[in-house]
């Protein structure tokens, strides 16, 4: 993507500006028009603080930690045991996935939570093989996130498929080809957005190719959920994944969910027959069989606390479409561009500004990120850096603001007019980044 900030025009919103003033008030501006969506209330931030990585580990929505209090004390701590009854919790990891399920723009009935990403995605995916027992090709994109990566190379082995590198873009293409050569694809596995870039793929398209040819779409939405439209069942998307720590704020460790198409639902057979996708769990019978509904991909006991933690900080949402959330990120994305445009030099953003192709966050390339994250941070601007030279800010909208916007292009600025981030304290790594 080197080069598009000088190709691609600023939006109408985003006209071009140059001087510091002229963005301070372009930033009230936009805080003003926007100010129905600004949810910062719902969540408890330090201050002094631009929370730039939000696509990392969420926020803190208020009213969570009163609700883990009670989880412990009320619910674990006096009602024991028979809390799997009277709370519920039983049936939380199938609750707490239709609570989720407006926001994947999935009906009630066809998604769970419980465990981790990588966990439902190993899940997932021998489920797609299971779906599609007379192929044996898996098209998938080499900049995934790692662990996707791995699964989908150990999933492969383990289902005799054969692993075709290519992008969200050359889907269908490849999906062609493979039909050509006499190997069509059991199925495409790719994310919505790239965690790196923030680039969003063209979903529907990629799911209507993969139909064309036969093939399962699998889709993970770990940097998508919570932050623009995904429209599931819209798109007829067959499976998919995601976390809920991101941009769903549902708190470090928080269990990820599992989509299945209810078209699937009953075919899918999960590769780990835990006890709790059981059709009679308590029955305690010998061998597996699995309940007729979206819960068979449940496997053993869920992290109670932290899903209902989950449970708790998904009301940050209550009442707001994501239709609107998305809206708001789009002006906060395109001004922090402008802004860094205007007043960091050379700087190349990796990001699209085409707003059908843009994710919730603005990376930015530069040599030494590392040092700029860290100085950054210093500074009170909280984003990240992924290797080997991507700064990531992460745009969560609801807690954000264009004056926040600002403030982080302005503190790149005088990192670098002040060479903080070539500074030892910054630049040179920690072992654990
Ligand atoms: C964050 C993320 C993960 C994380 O997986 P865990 O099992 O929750 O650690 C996986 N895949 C993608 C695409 C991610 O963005």
């Amino acid at each position: 993507m080197a080069g598009c900030a000088s190709v691609e025009q600023n939006d109408a919103v985003h006209g071009p500006t140059t001087s510091s003033a002229e963005l301070e008030a372009r930033a009230h501006a936009l805080d003003a028009a926007h100010g129905g969506t600004d949810l910062r209330e719902r969540f408890e931030l330090p201050a002094a603080v631009v929370y730039l990585d939000g696509n990392s580990l969420g926020a803190l929505p208020r009213g969570v930690a009163e609700r883990v209090a009670e989880v412990v004390r009320v619910e674990w701590g006096r009602d024991l045991v028979g809390s799997w009854n009277d709370h519920d919790w039983w049936d939380a990891p199938r609750r707490v996935g239709d609570r989720l399920a407006p926001l994947l723009g999935a009906a009630p009935g066809q998604v769970v939570v419980g465990d981790s990403t990588t966990v439902r995605l190993f899940q997932t995916l021998h489920a797609a093989a299971r779906l599609r027992p007379d192929r044996h090709v898996l098209v998938t994109d080499p900049g995934s996130f790692p662990t996707d990566l791995y699964v989908a190379d150990a999933v492969a082995q383990q289902a005799g498929w054969t692993v075709e590198h290519a992008t969200p873009d050359e889907a269908a293409a490849t999906l062609a080809r493979l039909d050509e050569e006499g190997r069509p694809a059991a199925a495409v596995a790719f994310s919505q957005v790239d965690y790196r870039t923030g680039r969003l793929w063209d979903l529907p398209g990629v799911t209507a190719a993969a139909h064309r040819a036969g093939a399962l779409a699998v889709w993970d939405l770990s940097h998508s959920a919570g932050a623009l439209p995904v429209g599931l069942d819209e798109h007829a998307v067959d499976l998919a994944v995601g976390c809920t720590y991101k941009f769903l704020n549902g708190g470090p460790g928080a269990p990820a969910y599992g989509y299945v198409a209810s078209r699937h639902v009953r075919d899918v057979v999960p590769v780990l027959p835990g006890w709790q996708g059981h059709a009679r769990p308590f029955a305690m019978e010998r061998t597996y069989e699995p309940v007729d509904d979206v819960a068979r991909m449940r496997i053993g006991t869920p992290p109670m606390i932290a899903l209902l933690a989950l449970e708790a900080a998904l009301g940050a949402f209550d009442g707001v479409t994501i239709d609107a959330v998305r809206a708001r990120s789009l002006s906060l994305t395109g001004f922090l561009r402008d802004a860094l445009e205007a007043s960091v030099t050379g700087v190349e953003v990796l990001t699209p500004h085409d707003p059908a192709r843009r994710g919730s966050q603005v990376s930015v390339r530069h040599p030494q990120a590392y040092g700029v994250v860290r100085a950054m941070a210093a500074r009170g601007v909280v984003g990240d850096f992924r290797a080997p030279d991507v700064v990531r800010l992460g745009v969560a909208a609801p807690y954000l603001t264009h004056a926040d916007m600002l403030t982080a292009a302005r503190a790149f600025a005088a990192v670098l007019a002040a060479d903080e981030h070539l500074d030892p304290e910054h630049a040179v790594r920690a072992a654990v980044t």
